[in-house]
Order: C-alpha cells, then structure tokens, then sequence
C-alpha cells in the first residue's frame, strides 16, 4: 500500500495537483508540499502523513451515525462556484444512505446547475430554495465566490 500510494506520487500526482512539481522542472513530485518535520527530505516526508488502506465496507461509506448530518457536505458546499454535489453522503436533508437521499441529493445539485427552484418532495425547510440570485446559492442562499477552471 505504502509503495502503491509512494509510486502514485512520483508518476501520476501531478496530472490532479500540477502545482505540486518539483521546482527543479521536470515532471517529477516536489516532496516539499508534504507537511513533514524539517529534518525530513524526499520521500521521507511521506512518513509524516496519515495514510491507510480502507478495506472494510463501513470505511468506504458515509454512515449515519449521531449528530453526523453537520459534518455532511451541502450541494452547494464545495467551495467552487460552478460545482455542485450530489449522492447520498451529501447533506441532503436525509441522513441515510438511501436512493431517497441520493434524488434529493441530485435535485439539489439540479437546482444548483439551473437555478430553478425545484420542489424536493419531503424535504426539511431547510433544504428548500431561499433564491436564484446570481452568485448566491440556488439552494441556501450564500455567497458562492470562486469558480471551478476559471
Ligand atoms: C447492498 C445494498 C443494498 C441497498 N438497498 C437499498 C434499498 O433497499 N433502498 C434504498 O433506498 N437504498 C439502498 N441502498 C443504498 C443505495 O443503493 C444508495 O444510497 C444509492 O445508490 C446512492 O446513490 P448515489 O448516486 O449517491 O451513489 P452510487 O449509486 O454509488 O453512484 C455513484 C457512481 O459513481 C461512480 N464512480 C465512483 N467514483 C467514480 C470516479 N472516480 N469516476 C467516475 N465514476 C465514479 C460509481 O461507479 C457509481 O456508479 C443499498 C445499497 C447497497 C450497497
């Protein structure tokens, strides 16, 4: 696992962090963008980080546990303008992983996407359209700022 997630690093990273490479040019990985204690140079910066394989089937999914549903992401929750998320791990007003969440979900990003306020039957209040606004969110009305590719 260790060599797996180390050789991702030195071949394939910079296709999704391009601002990761090594300042020497190159296409090679600048470790220097790892958090690590000084006295650590090159890979071993890697030993610093939290790394793991999850292999059992509750680590690769979004639980409902208690008071959970706050640390969910919103649709519109992703920071970028343009982007907007949905499926069932999402803060979608339902805090299960059901086929019900996920439509919620996606008519959420839907709203996002078309700015129609779209009614999403057995919704919360909370989740219900609060405007269209330009640069403010279709589905809860804060500012939204920054844009993805722009
Ligand atoms: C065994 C089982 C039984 C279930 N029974 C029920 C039930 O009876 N009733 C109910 O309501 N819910 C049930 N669920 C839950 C329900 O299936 C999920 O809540 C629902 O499918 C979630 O939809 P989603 O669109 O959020 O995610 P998913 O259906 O998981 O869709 C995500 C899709 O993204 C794809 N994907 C992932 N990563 C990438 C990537 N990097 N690039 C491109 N594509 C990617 C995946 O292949 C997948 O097709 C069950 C789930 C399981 C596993």
């Amino acid at each position: 696992m260790k060599q797996q997630a180390l050789e991702f690093l030195r071949s394939h990273i910079l296709g999704l962090w391009p601002n990761a490479a090594a300042p020497s040019g190159g296409h090679g990985f600048d470790w220097n963008v790892l958090v690590a204690p000084a006295s650590a140079a090159g890979e071993q910066r890697f030993d610093s980080q939290y790394w793991r394989a999850n292999v059992q089937p509750t680590e690769r999914y979004v639980l409902s546990t208690t008071r959970s549903k706050f640390c969910r992401l919103r649709s519109d929750d992703c920071g970028f303008l343009n982007l907007f998320l949905a499926g069932d791990w999402t803060r979608n007003g339902l805090n299960a992983g059901s086929v019900e969440a996920a439509v919620m979900s996606g008519i959420q990003a839907a709203q996002g996407v078309s700015g129609d306020n779209i009614e999403i039957l057995g919704g919360y209040d909370e989740m219900q359209p609060q405007g269209t606004a330009a640069g403010r969110s279709p589905v809860w009305g804060e500012p939204r700022t920054t844009a993805v590719g722009r």
